[in-house]
């Protein structure tokens, strides 16, 4: 398994949550959950999980509409966990996007062999995949242990700004797109979100200590992207 592979949870019964979330933590997963449709589209998109398990029967609204609301905007792994155990919602769901389907009840043993499964579909890989330690005049990140050094000054990073500068500096020089940031650090498929992007740059900016009219290490390029300084 990856180091901490996040799961969001989007399940109304708290008794299954804590059944599932309990086995996932036990494997060293880092679980957070919500309770209704909304909320979990709300903690999809704040909390950045890497793979999603998802009720179909919610309170709020049908876990199919959750379902289409998340694939507008991403691939992220989503597996539906649901008492629903007719062929005709278990083809809907797969039609609609979903990566898996497991019927209740399950067993603890097939659902953390079916969440292996859903963790060969994440794509941190194209995110990370770069020499273990980057090494920029002032800043270094140590893409092991997940730890950047400013002026020798450990920073911290939240999960998203962590993944727009890895994007950045594993490329140094180089112009990365709006695009690609949308796809690579957001997971998003086809549009990209300029606010988002800009409001996680400005943070991270500040964080490196690069929010000066002239930076050092992140260039604007404006309508396009950015682009990480040449070492
Ligand atoms: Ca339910």
């Amino acid at each position: 398994m990856l180091e901490g592979t996040r799961v969001l949870i989007i399940e109304d019964e708290i008794k299954t949550v804590n059944f599932i979330a309990m086995a996932l933590r036990a494997k060293g997963y880092k679980v957070t959950s919500a309770q209704t449709g909304q909320s979990g589209i709300l903690s999809f998109c704040t909390s950045n999980p890497d793979i999603i398990l998802l009720d179909l029967g919610l309170p709020d609204m049908d876990g199919m509409k959750v379902l289409e609301e998340i694939r507008k905007v991403s691939d992220i792994p989503l597996m539906v966990v649901s008492g629903r155990k007719s062929e005709s919602d278990i083809i809907s769901a797969l039609d609609a996007g979903a990566n898996d389907y497991m019927t209740k009840p399950f067993s603890m043993g097939e659902l953390l062999a079916r969440v292996r499964v859903m963790e060969r579909f994440i794509s941190r890989e194209s995110v990370t995949k770069s020499d273990a330690v980057l090494q920029f005049d002032g800043i270094t990140i140590d893409t092991d242990r997940r730890r950047i050094y400013v002026d020798g000054e450990d920073v911290h990073l939240t999960p998203l700004e962590y993944k727009l500068l890895i994007i950045l500096a594993s490329n140094p020089g180089k112009v990365i797109t709006h695009q690609q940031i949308s796809r690579d650090v957001w997971g998003y498929r086809e549009s990209s979100d300029a606010k988002s992007i800009r409001v996680c740059m400005a943070s991270l900016r500040k964080k490196i200590k690069d929010n000066s009219p002239t930076p050092k290490y992140i260039f604007t390029e404006i309508g396009v992207g950015y682009r990480f300084a040449d070492k």
